[in-house]
């Protein structure tokens, strides 16, 4: 998707896959100075322990605690987060829902649940609700993007049955940003009855592109958004901070949906 983007933008540039060992990250970095790339992606397990080499981290990326954007500013490196403005602009977008009217229940505690967390705190969203497995990674997310957007309101709550049917009735949102959904099997980030018509449900997952949470919302009369909108603009923020130019959201998530496609079809999965 950025290839096609950078090509639409007429820029003399080209976007590649460079593994990484962890141990090498200083010297990978000390690499896009010597060597003039206008700038990187970096994911899991990056996303943090490049935090301590660069040279400027934005507020969004300091209260996520990561990064997946640098920009190499003429030697010097800056940080990003681009996570949040994808997660928002897609339910946005997608959702036509506006965060000021809204609270979000937000089920998991790794690292994109602290992306959209933070999303939907700085689009001012009326309450974020956090669910996790492992609630103490929750009570952390709240803590910190709670000191980095003090006016959102952010609770934390039991990832069991009962908790989350209350919380889900509370909400407008209901974003599953686990990993379930991912494997065939997989049981439902929250119980299928939490579910109700004028639910948006949000899945982060987007392998498979419709997961069976999406199927599962969508019989119950629930609208939708899957995970690839989110994946396509955070992409073209970070393409936008790199290059400055507007990439192609829609171009950059057309993209996305054929690959999907084209790995979801039998032929492919022979
Ligand atoms: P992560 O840091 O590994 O976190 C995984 C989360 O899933 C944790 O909260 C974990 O709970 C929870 N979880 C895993 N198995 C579970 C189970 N059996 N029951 C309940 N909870 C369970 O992963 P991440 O980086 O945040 O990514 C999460 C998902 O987001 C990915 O799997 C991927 O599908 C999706 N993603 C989407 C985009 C996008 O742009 N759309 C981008 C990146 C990733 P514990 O904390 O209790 O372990």
């Amino acid at each position: 998707m950025q290839n096609a983007a950078i090509r639409a933008l007429g820029l003399d540039w080209i976007y590649v896959a460079l593994p990484v060992a962890p141990r090498n990250i200083e010297a990978a970095l000390a690499g896009v100075r010597a060597l003039g790339i206008v700038g990187i992606n970096c994911t899991i397990p990056h996303k943090e322990s490049v935090i301590p080499f660069l040279d400027e981290i934005d507020p969004t990326a300091r209260a996520i605690g990561a990064v997946n954007t640098i920009h190499n500013k003429a030697g010097r490196l800056v940080g990003y987060n681009t996570d949040a403005y994808g997660f928002a602009a897609s339910v946005m977008a997608e959702g036509e829902l506006l965060f000021p009217e809204i609270t979000v229940l937000v089920v998991g505690g790794g690292g994109v649940a602290r992306g959209i967390a933070a999303g939907a705190a700085a689009e001012g969203a009326k309450k974020v609700i956090l669910a996790n497995r492992t609630r103490a990674k929750a009570e952390q997310i709240a803590k910190d993007v709670g000191a980095a957007f003090p006016d959102c309101r952010i609770e934390v709550v039991q990832a069991s049955p009962p908790s989350l049917r209350n919380a889900a009735g509370r909400s407008e949102l209901i974003v599953n940003a686990t990993s379930l959904g991912m494997r065939e099997g997989d049981e439902l980030p929250v119980p299928a009855d939490c579910i109700e018509a004028d639910h948006v449900v949000f899945d982060t997952v987007y392998a498979p592109p419709d997961t069976s949470l999406l199927q599962t919302a969508r019989a119950r009369g629930a609208r939708t958004i899957g995970g690839l909108g989110m994946l396509a603009r955070q992409g073209a923020k970070s393409l936008s901070i790199w290059s400055g130019l507007q990439p192609d959201e829609d171009l950059m998530l057309s993209v996305l949906r054929k690959t999907a496609a084209e790995r979801s079809s039998p032929a492919a999965k022979k």
